[in-house]
């Protein structure tokens, strides 16, 4: 008989391709979904994968349901990738994150103890926990200082502890994986490279007229490709024991600077001028391409995020592939055979 997972957030980013890595591996893969008025498989059909899904149509807020189904597949891991997962929008809905982000993952915990001890448990977890790093902490661990500053992080956190008291209380498989951000081709719409790889190409074939509208440009980021990133979610659950461990590219970037490297590798030269809110990115013929504009700024920033992954790298031998060079090479490659959608 065939080992089974359940992915919570299978539709998006990381879950399609967790999904494609562990039918890759012959697992039995379980996917909750939830119901939208819109095609949500579309990241899973992309990967050719959408009719190898055992799919269950549930939202976790269906406490009951879920405790339900876990006693009915009982499954080797249980990866939750679930979340309200856009910080911006958890300023304005800071209970519902909580209720996603932080409640629900204590119910699945609770269903695991009681009704499938020998289930294994991976959470994502987020660098958005670590927050304002006031203590100029230059590379982030497991042991940096958590200091988080959005409903989303503060929910991210909570849940982390909870990972680990189940973990340490009743001895039970419960680990989390601190990613830092990652990227793919499969990014949300909303999250910000996605934005500028799509606007910038769009802009380059001539397709889109009005310029790119972006918040802050100087927030420093250390960017990932989540395909690699979701391997090491299954290294981590195949390790001898449960714990934590950070994943990271190690390498920072301000989004100026990313924007900088998608317009090199569209051949589109660009010239910055201004300052604060009036800075401006103009193409050659003097034309605005990208403004700032302050509905895109948080209510306050993380501004500097830069992981230390040698635990994971130790414990795990887990190796990045992919760097930003490759990542941004594939969000545009992505852009360009999808200009007509
Ligand atoms: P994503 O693309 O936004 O996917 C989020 C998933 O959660 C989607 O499948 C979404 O379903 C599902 N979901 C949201 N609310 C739900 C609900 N009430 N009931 C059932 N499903 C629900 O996020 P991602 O980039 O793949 O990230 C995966 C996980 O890693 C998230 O927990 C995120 O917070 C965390 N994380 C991501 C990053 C990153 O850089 N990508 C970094 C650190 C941590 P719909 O398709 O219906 O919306």
């Amino acid at each position: 008989m065939k080992n089974s997972a359940i992915i919570t957030g299978i539709t998006g980013q990381d879950g399609a391709y967790l999904a494609q890595l562990l039918l890759k591996k012959n697992y039995k893969v379980y996917g909750i979904v939830r119901r939208s008025s819109l095609d949500p498989l579309s990241r899973l059909e992309f990967l050719k994968i959408k009719n190898k899904i055992n799919y269950i149509n549930l939202d976790l807020t269906e406490y009951l349901k879920i405790i339900e189904i876990i006693k009915k597949v009982k499954p080797k891991y249980f990866f939750n990738l679930a979340a309200q997962s856009f910080v911006t929008y958890a300023y304005d809905n800071p209970i519902y994150t909580d209720q996603i982000n932080n409640q629900s993952v204590i119910n699945i915990l609770e269903a695991i103890r009681q009704f499938s001890k020998k289930t294994k448990f991976y959470q994502a977890s987020s660098s958005e926990m670590y927050g304002y790093n006031i203590r100029n902490q230059k590379k982030l661990n497991e042991n940096s200082y958590f200091n988080p500053i959005s409903p989303y992080s503060i929910a991210k956190l909570s849940a982390y502890h909870y990972v680990r008291m189940y973990r340490n209380s009743f001895n039970m498989f419960a680990s989390n994986g601190i990613l830092f951000n990652h990227e793919s081709p499969l990014r949300g719409e909303q999250f910000v490279t996605k934005k500028i790889v799509k606007a910038l190409t769009r802009i380059k074939f001539n397709k889109k007229k009005d310029s790119l509208k972006l918040g802050n440009i100087y927030s420093r980021r250390d960017w990932g490709h989540a395909k690699d990133y979701v391997e090491m979610m299954y290294k981590v659950l195949n390790y001898k024991e449960a714990d934590d461990f950070v994943i990271s590219s190690e390498k920072q970037f301000s989004i100026k600077e990313f924007i900088n490297l998608v317009c090199k590798k569209l051949n589109m030269p660009i010239k910055w001028k201004g300052k604060g809110f009036n800075e401006k990115a103009l193409n050659n013929k003097n034309k605005v391409i990208i403004e700032i504009s302050k509905k895109f700024f948080r209510p306050l920033d993380v501004v500097y995020l830069l992981g230390d992954s040698s635990k994971a790298k130790k414990k795990l031998g887990w190796r990045p592939k992919k760097d930003i060079s490759p990542l941004i090479d594939d969000m545009i490659n992505f852009e360009i055979n999808n200009l007509d959608e």
